[in-house]
């Protein structure tokens, strides 16, 4: 689950890491409010989307307005707040067609000595979370990662016992940081690993993470990821999800207690179980195919759950066929073959669908379908289903 910028800064607020005084604000009015509030001096404001790459992108057809203003007067945040708010945001990470602002961030301005880089995700491989940081912060790390890799450094550690000194020490010493600024590295580096761990975070990322001119640290950007299957120990952390933020379709899937994820290809997929919806992917594309989504509807899946799954599915525009591919394990096949007729008639299928069941009730389920008026390509095994759908849409 991702959040705000604001958000992740009122939450590195609580866990002492040094963040700018700043405000929340859904009107235009309220920025200057907020800006006056802060004191009248110079100030940013900062629209708010699930999406990096504010500060380099703009309005759509409207260049000038970028997704991060400095502003030096109430007028002025006014109005870098109504060229924000209600108009669409495009960044190298929201896709062509852009995202939404529904709120800014009016944030005290910076006096940036230094520009630096820290994350800090999990290493699977390690088994251990891992702090990045390097010199090159504000621009895009990928780049940083793809092109000077030795300007990234890295420091694994234990999520029982936190960042250690020695490591902050070796950390500052290759990033050049001295005096005040080491000091102030150490309470930053290892009260954001504390957070890190106690919020069960997938992903805190500060880009760029600030050296003021007095030598204080601080977190100019938040982006903050948590780990999903650790939310039913945060239940606090719900009320910080924005819905409007997130795919539709992921969210109607949620809702109906379906495995969904939203992808660029056209032959959408419904298959029971995660690791067979795995291989179904894997051999639409071996068959020369672009899978949709990644769909599981579970082992115990019902009638509704699956018309629901169905609905989800063709309501993608890019959705060009459709592969059923079930074992009837707990789920059976004559429900599977039920929900598809009852989602035939509710939503009907424009396009081709290619059927393979197997396992439990599956001559019943057959006859189920044959018997239907929805027109289904039947399939034998993995290989056959998958060359057919890929040879339907074609
Ligand atoms: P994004 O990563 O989405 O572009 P950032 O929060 O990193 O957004 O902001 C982009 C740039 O704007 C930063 O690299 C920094 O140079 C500048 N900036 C952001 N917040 C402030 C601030 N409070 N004061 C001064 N400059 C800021
Ligand atoms: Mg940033």
């Amino acid at each position: 689950m991702k959040i705000h910028e604001y958000q992740g800064k009122e939450l590195f607020r609580q866990a002492g890491v040094p963040v700018l005084e700043g405000q929340m604000v859904t009107t235009p009015d309220e920025a200057a409010a907020a800006y006056d509030k802060l004191g009248g001096k110079i100030a940013v404001v900062k629209a708010q989307i699930h999406a990096g790459g504010r500060g380099k992108g703009n309005v759509i057809d409207n260049p000038d307005q970028k997704g991060v203003v400095l502003v030096k007067s109430a007028d002025e945040a006014k109005a870098a707040a109504a060229g924000l708010l209600g108009n669409k945001l495009v960044t190298i990470q929201t896709g062509p067609e852009g995202q939404t602002v529904n709120r800014v961030f009016v944030e005290a301005g910076c006096d940036i000595a230094r520009e630096l880089y820290l994350g800090i995700v999990l290493d699977r491989a390690a088994s251990r979370p891992v702090l990045m940081a390097s010199t090159e912060g504000g621009v895009e790390i990928e780049t940083v990662a793809e092109e000077t890799p030795e300007l990234i450094f890295k420091e694994h550690f234990d999520p029982a016992v936190g960042l250690d000194a020695y490591q902050v020490r070796k950390l500052c010493k290759k990033l050049k940081i001295e005096g005040a600024a080491a000091k102030a590295a150490h309470k930053f580096m290892t009260a954001i690993c504390r957070f890190f761990v106690d919020f069960d975070c997938s992903l805190a990322e500060i880009n760029p993470l600030v050296i003021t001119g007095d030598g204080e640290m601080i977190a100019l950007d938040a982006k903050v990821t948590f780990d999903e299957n650790a939310l039913f120990r945060h239940k606090d952390l719900l009320e910080l999800r924005d819905l409007s933020e997130e795919e539709e379709s992921e969210v109607r899937a949620a809702n109906a207690g379906l495995s969904y994820v939203k992808l660029e290809g056209n032959i959408a997929c419904l298959v029971n179980g995660a690791g067979l919806a795995m291989s179904t992917m894997d051999i639409i594309k071996y068959h020369g195919g672009q899978p949709a989504n990644f769909l599981d509807v579970g082992g115990g899946a019902n009638a509704q759950q699956v018309t629901e799954a169905f609905r989800i599915l063709l309501s993608d525009p890019n959705c060009k066929g459709v592969l059923v591919n079930i074992f009837g394990g707990i789920a059976r096949c004559t429900t599977i073959a039920s929900a598809l007729i009852e989602a035939g008639k509710e939503v009907g299928f424009s396009v081709p669908l290619v059927v393979r069941l197997e396992g439990t009730e599956v001559e019943e389920g057959r006859k189920l379908l044959e018997e239907s008026d929805i027109d289904v390509i039947t399939a034998t095994d993995l290989t056959d289903a998958a060359k057919k759908i890929v040879a339907a849409v074609a």
